[in-house]
This record gives C-alpha cells, structure tokens and sequence, in this order.
C-alpha cells in the first residue's frame, strides 16, 4: 500500500496570517515546524492502519520547501521543489490512497483562513463545466480521475464542507473556525496532531466508500483572474479564448489535461 499524503500550510493549526506561511519572517520559521508535526500525524497514523506501507508526503505550499526534512518521520519519503509534475499532488499515480492536511478554502470563499486557488495575487476563480473548483477540488478530482480516493483532508471548518462537496464519504478533521480571511480560533498543535493521527486510521479503512466529484471526457475550464494584464500571457496557450477583460477560456480534452492548463496559466499570470 502506498498513501500520499499531501501540506499545504493555511489550514494548519495556529496558523492565521499571511505572516504565519510566508517565507522570510520569524512566525514562518514556526509555521513550518507546525505543518511538519501535522505531517507526521498523518503519517503516523497510515502507518498504523498499515505497518510498512510505503508513505509519500508532498510538500505542496508556496515554494513547496517548507517541511523541514530532518524533522519529518524517517519512515516517509519527502517530495520537495517545484516545478514538478501534478504540482500538489505529485506521487497521486500508483497510490492507494491519498490526504489533504493543512488545506485551505477557494478564492471568494466567505469567512475563510487565509482563502485563495492557486495564486492569491492573479486567480479569481477556476471553474469547470462551469462549477467553480478550489485547491481541494481540483485535487481531488484530478485524484478521482486516476483512481486515487482523498479519504481525508483537514483544515479549517469552511475547508470541511468545501472537502465534502467536491468528496462523498470523505473524512475531515477541523483544527480551526475560522474568524475572517485572517483570524481563526484553533485548537491546540498538539491536539490538531492527536486529532489527525487519531482520524488517518478510519479514514484509510473506508477508503472503498469514497467518491471524487467527476468530469467525464472534455472540460470546458475557465479561468478568471485579477486584472487584465494577468489574463493576457495565458493566450500564448495554443485553443485558449478570451471570454471577457480577464476570462480565460480552454476547451480540455480530459480533466487531466485542464488541470495542467490551469496551472500553466497561473505561472504565465506571474510573470507580468
Ligand atoms: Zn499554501
């Protein structure tokens, strides 16, 4: 058996600011520590729903070189840098299972930590088939679309629901409420850790009950961004269109192919 198991780092516990996960400032340097502590609990606890199974954390926040790799347990295999492929959930093919800690809520999410879909600075909204789709959605889906259920994710409470919508029979851990975009009031790191290693276990056994939201055949994607001038570098992408002043539209022939469109489009809008 092999789980990925993939950090983000704004639905970790005690986490609230901007400040908290980027790199640079001294609560960053203790942001990290917590995000890899809340690592080691998943992994902790697919280990003990299966001794020996092979467990893959991916580093997915920012620069993607945030777990601190001597602190991580030494029986997990560290995915760190970018760019890689499947971004966020790189190890997803040929994987029994996946885990989604320290997530966050899509861009325009309503009394979210710290909410946004890719890039806070550029994305206003991803929607396919016009559904709008976060981190966890798009994830989860892509997961779904190669076989892989998400049987966990935990973050804060409005990542809960957005995690049930996009994942029928998924297991969620709430570490936080959130208070505002920047404001949660979170349980202890110690107990969001205890929480997770305790959920990890059962959410492993029902893995057989967990269904992605699914795309069957072509997508039609849309993306929305910021300003304008973001909008126009994603029209170098052969079959892109411009819907509106910062709309972007592709048609994919698979949810596969959308989700490398979307992130391609993201790296083009932070170059301008
Ligand atoms: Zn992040």
């Amino acid at each position: 058996m092999r789980v990925l198991i993939s950090v983000d780092m704004e639905g970790i516990a005690g986490v609230a600011v901007p400040d908290d996960v980027s790199p640079g400032t001294s609560d960053y340097e203790r942001g990290r520590h917590l995000m890899t502590r809340e690592a080691n609990a998943a992994v902790r606890g697919a280990l003990f729903h299966q001794p020996g199974a092979e467990v893959v954390v991916a580093d997915s926040h920012g620069p993607f070189t945030n777990l601190i790799p001597e602190v991580l347990d030494e029986r997990a295999k560290l995915v760190r840098g970018r760019p890689r492929p499947l971004g966020m959930v790189t190890g997803l093919e040929g994987s029994s299972a996946a885990i989604f800690i320290g997530y966050h809520g899509r861009v325009g999410t309503e009394t979210s930590v710290l909410s946004h879909t890719i890039s806070g600075v550029a994305i206003a909204d991803v929607r396919c088939q016009g559904r709008s789709l976060g981190e966890i959605g798009l994830n989860a889906v892509l997961a779904g679309h190669l076989g892989v259920p998400v049987v966990l994710v935990a973050g804060d409470d409005t990542v809960a629901k957005e995690a049930k919508e996009a994942i029928q029979g998924v297991t969620t851990v709430i570490v936080k409420a959130a208070l505002g975009a920047r404001a949660a009031e979170s349980v202890h790191p110690d107990e969001a850790c205890r929480l997770i290693e305790e959920a990890v276990p059962k959410a492993l056994e029902q893995r057989d009950q967990v269904r992605s939201l699914r795309f069957e055949g072509a997508v039609e994607l849309e993306v929305a961004f910021h300003r304008e001038a973001m909008c126009e570098p994603g029209l170098l992408i052969p079959g892109v269109r411009r819907v509106d002043g910062t709309t972007l539209a592709y048609r994919a022939e698979d949810f596969r192919v959308a989700f490398e469109v979307i992130r391609l489009m993201a790296v083009l809008a932070g170059t301008v």
